[in-house]
């Protein structure tokens, strides 16, 4: 506790440090088993380190570490501990740097328009629920004169964590910072590709935090998050990653009768009217697909409906712009948009858009590859493409390709719009652009996801609850009521005055 680790900007020799390593109880160990796994810079194929391979024995290992330091952690004041939260916050914003470059190292997305960003901000979730302990509060309730009934809040226990590799600081950050706060311990499973950043933040936290609060292990999903999901002290289940293994862990939460979380995919529509601002629609579009992250966003605007009076302009503009975007190093100052994340992912994207063109799709391939000779000849650089005469039908328009694909349909009015827009199986986020107060107002009612936006489309920040319907999951993050309603039991207590 409250020893201060320097800070390290050479992310390479970072990883190296926290290679092979779980951090359970307060310190970093190796996998029981001794196991590891390679992990790559994916712009170059270099393995930067070893991730720990957790197994069922090192779950075991954390979940007791977990299950007995709770106790002590809730019975901490809800403010205490969200003051120590706050310092955690604090503390993530000083290695901000730090944690960018590494994140920006094993996932391959680049340092100045995603890595760092995503390091930046990264204090803003830690500072939100920390100053929200007091909200921790029950109701009175007029049951009867004679009787004193009210509600408390209580955390649930252990709470593991399962997450993924795009966004992995963030989207880790959404989870712990509500849990912890709330009176829970908590242990993460990191993604495969993505086991450094994460853990070198549970390594800062744990600085600050009682030993046991928050453990981190490394390890393959069946393996390590199987095991995780299904031991009998884990409480509840908050995973984010795909629609197959929500499910998988949704039936074994099912199997405890535990409650979860589950933050899925997305297939996000965007649409744009005749008479919207076409130039603000076209840098939504840019922002909204996440062309600079590689498209690999649950939230990405990868169904564009553009009204037809606008559609070729919208594509001419769309095009120009995703065109000037700099692919290279993800490390380099100078790059906009770096590498997918795995040689899976990037088979995934690149068979995507093989079918696109074998359909008969038009193909905008944008931005060029780094140049040969570069030494990133073997990284996973996929030039974005604008997918343009693609029909309903076609598994681009159907399917999540976690990729910088998207497609510009046309449609006529409003109805038209919608009834395409809503012709998913997923809900997670949709934007409507228009100057039309009322047609807004309609979309908004009508598009069947859980995020909308009018004439912008920005990321999920504090305070505003995310998460889908349909397919793309149960229940909301990054909010008040994700911490109440996630994260604590209700317990009605009745006090009999006769
Ligand atoms: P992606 O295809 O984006 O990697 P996944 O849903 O496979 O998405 O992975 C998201 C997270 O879920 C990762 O941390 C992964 O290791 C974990 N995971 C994968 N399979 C399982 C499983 N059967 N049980 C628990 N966790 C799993």
């Amino acid at each position: 506790m409250s020893e201060t680790l320097s800070i390290n900007l050479d992310p390479r020799l970072l990883a190296n440090e926290l290679s092979s390593l779980h951090l359970i109880n307060g310190a970093l160990v190796p996998a029981t088993s001794g196991e590891t796994f390679d992990v790559i810079y994916p712009a170059t194929l270099e393995v930067i380190g070893k991730a720990a391979a957790g197994d069922r024995d090192d779950v075991v290992s954390a979940v007791a570490a977990a299950k007995a330091a709770q106790p002590g952690w809730a019975g901490l004041s809800a403010r205490e501990r969200g003051k120590l939260i706050v310092e955690c916050g604090r503390r993530l914003t000083e290695h901000a740097e730090e944690l960018g470059r590494l994140v920006a190292l094993e996932t391959g997305k680049a340092l100045r328009t995603e890595s760092r960003v995503e390091a930046s901000v990264l204090a803003d979730a830690f500072v939100f629920y920390g100053g929200l302990g007091s909200e921790l509060k029950g109701e009175t309730v007029p049951f009867s004169p004679t009787m004193m009934t009210l509600t408390q809040r209580e955390p649930i226990g252990v709470v593991a964590a399962i997450i993924p590799w795009n966004v992995p600081m963030m989207l880790m950050a959404y989870k712990i910072a509500p849990a912890l706060v709330a009176g829970n311990t908590v242990v993460v499973k990191s993604a495969e590709e993505a086991p450094f950043a994460v853990l070198r933040i549970c390594q800062i936290m744990n600085q600050v935090l009682p030993a046991g609060v928050f453990n981190i292990l490394s390890g393959m999903g069946p393996e390590c998050g199987g095991p995780l999901v299904a031991h009998p002290d884990v409480g509840k289940v908050t995973f984010t990653g795909s629609v197959e293994t929500g499910k998988i862990i949704y039936r074994a939460a099912a199997e405890k009768l535990i409650p979860v979380t589950l933050e899925l995919g997305g297939k996000s529509p965007m649409i744009v009217m005749a008479d919207a601002d076409l130039d603000k629609a076209v840098d939504g579009a840019v922002g909204g697909m996440r062309f600079t992250r590689q498209g690999q966003s649950c939230t990405a605007a990868t169904r564009i409906y553009v009204e037809e009076p606008l559609r070729e302009a919208f594509v001419e503009k769309l095009t120009a712009k995703v065109n000037k975007l700099k692919m290279g190093d993800p490390l380099d100052e100078a790059t906009d948009i770096g590498t997918i994340v795995s040689q899976q992912q990037y088979e995934r994207v690149t068979s995507f858009i093989e079918i696109g063109k074998k359909e008969g799709a038009t193909a905008h391939e944008l931005s060029a590859l780094p140049q040969a000779g570069s030494g990133l000849d073997k990284g996973f650089f996929v030039r974005p493409v604008v997918f343009t005469n693609v029909s309903d039908e076609s598994r681009l328009t159907r399917e999540e390709i976690f990729g910088p694909v998207t497609c510009v349909y046309g449609f006529n009015g409003l109805e038209e719009a919608l009834r395409l827009a809503n012709d998913s199986v997923y809900g997670l986020a949709a934007t409507i652009w228009t100057r039309d107060l009322k047609t807004a107002m309609t979309a908004t009612q009508r598009l069947q996801a859980g995020f909308v936006q009018v004439n912008q489309n920005l990321v999920v920040m504090p305070g505003l609850s995310y998460g889908g319907i349909k397919q793309s999951g149960l229940g909301r993050e990054a909010s008040l009521e994700a911490m109440l309603e996630h994260f604590t039991h209700k317990k009605t207590v009745i006090i009999n005055m006769t």
